[in-house]
């Protein structure tokens, strides 16, 4: 089977990297890739938002199947115009990733598919952010949700109990002509499971969790993601068959009922409150980086369950099947990110890091042309996996491979893990 997978992050390595453990092995390709990916498929120097360069690539190479990785070319059309010239694609249309590009979209959907989510208000105009706020926290006694309605690459949203310095993202975000959405503050630790759908029916992966802020013990601005593990020893029971059932499977029904046939991954980032289970967001594409501990632990073809949805009909793919190990990914991000990230720093210690048994995906990396030094190109340059017996060993693993990478001024978080491990082991 050929594969063309658009993208150039972690998740796309990940991606890359299961697809390359399939038997009998795909022949794989991406557009544009990294140089992690470069070691797994033939890379093409066609940029995300070069939809003509994907179609023109797609007709050249006559893949069985194209992945569309991140969510910018999902919104701006990239499965549409792939499967307008006939090729079979995993990624929703245009219309069906507005699931993840309007927020305040997302909600309508909700409401109308009677998903339960946060309470919530749209707001359009600076002189309506107070008694918004009012609304969604009458109290004032929890934290303030405020969140950028469009995509914001995970750095959109404010969580603040500073009333003034929710007031002054929600202007911020008005200023840059956007609209805002707040919402009612969910308690309770998150989950993130991938549904994947053909348009009508939808298989789950396996959960996981991931930690948004940059900061050990949740300190610090949100960013794209610093870590993830799975499974989640912590999750209540029946809490994969309670989402199918309340939340993907409506919000699927839903958008089929309105002709918007989702395919593709929907995204359910979900919070286990005091008073239930609720959808914090979709997201209309694998997360990063959950992508990379949900594929460590696949353990059944990924090639042909990504296929079936693309070509409508799910039910002949085999269910996914999973390893018992749990995985860990830490990501090291470069210096200054999230607010100011540095990039241009060479990168070493990826050997080092492996020789420690673990694998390390590309996210933000390229190579100087000059030399073929491996340099930092973006805000998260690397993710460092790891399995193991337990969380605890896979994490002790991951940690031990992100402090093996040497680059100037670099981050990564402690904790990733920490807690779920050891009431794991108690
Ligand atoms: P990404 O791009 O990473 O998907 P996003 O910008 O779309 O993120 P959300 O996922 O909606 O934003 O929010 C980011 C994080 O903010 C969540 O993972 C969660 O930790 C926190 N958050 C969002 N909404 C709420 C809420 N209603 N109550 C409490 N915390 C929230």
């Amino acid at each position: 089977m050929k594969i063309l997978v658009i993208g150039s992050g972690g998740r796309e390595h990940a991606i890359i990297r299961r697809l390359a453990a399939d038997r009998p092995a795909p022949e794989l390709h991406a557009a544009p890739g990294n140089p992690g990916i470069a070691q797994l498929a033939t890379c093409h120097d066609i940029s995300v938002d070069d939809l003509d360069g994907q179609v023109r690539l797609s007709q050249e190479l006559a893949p069985d199947l194209v992945v569309v990785g991140p969510e910018a070319p999902l919104v701006a059309g990239s499965a549409d115009r792939l499967r307008e010239a006939g090729f079979a694609v995993f990624g929703p249309s245009a219309a069906a990733a507005v699931l993840e590009g309007s927020k305040s979209w997302a909600k309508e959907i909700m409401a109308a598919a009677g998903v339960p989510t946060a309470a919530s208000v749209t707001v359009t105009a600076p002189d309506q952010l107070d008694a918004g706020l009012d609304r969604v926290n009458p109290l004032g006694d929890v934290p303030f949700v405020v969140k950028a309605d469009g995509l914001a690459a995970g750095k959109g949203v404010v969580v603040t109990s500073d009333r003034a310095a929710a007031v002054e993202h929600g202007e911020a975000v008005l200023d840059a002509g956007g609209s805002v959405v707040l919402e009612e503050y969910l308690d309770g630790p998150e989950v993130s499971l991938f549904c994947v759908s053909d348009g009508t029916r939808v298989v789950p992966l396996a959960p996981a969790q991931d930690f948004k802020r940059a900061l050990d013990d949740d300190e610090g601005p949100n960013t794209g993601g610093m870590g993830a593990y799975s499974p989640l020893p912590w999750a209540p029971e029946g809490l994969v068959d309670e989402v199918i059932s309340t939340v993907a499977q409506p919000t699927i029904d839903e958008l089929a009922a309105r002709g918007i046939p989702f395919i593709g991954v929907l995204y359910c980032g979900l919070a286990i409150t005091s008073r239930g289970m609720r959808v914090v967001e979709f997201n209309a594409r694998f997360g990063d980086p959950e992508t990379q501990v949900v594929l460590e632990r696949l353990a059944s073809p990924f090639a042909p369950l990504l296929l079936a949805a693309a070509q409508g009909d799910l039910s002949t793919a085999p269910a996914p099947q999973w390893h018992d190990a749990a995985a860990v990914t830490v990501v090291v991000a470069c210096s200054g990110y999230p607010a100011a990230a540095r990039t241009g720093d060479v990168i070493a210690g990826i050997e080092a890091a492996e020789m420690l048994g673990t694998h390390v995906i590309h996210a933000g990396t390229v190579r100087r042309t000059e030399d073929g030094a491996l340099l930092s190109s973006g805000g998260r340059v690397l993710s460092v996996v790891a399995s193991g017996a337990d969380l605890e060993e896979a994490r002790v693993l991951a940690l031990a491979g992100a402090e093996a990478i040497a680059l100037d001024g670099c981050q990564h978080r402690h904790d990733i893990a920490r807690t779920a491990a050891r009431d794991a082991r108690d």
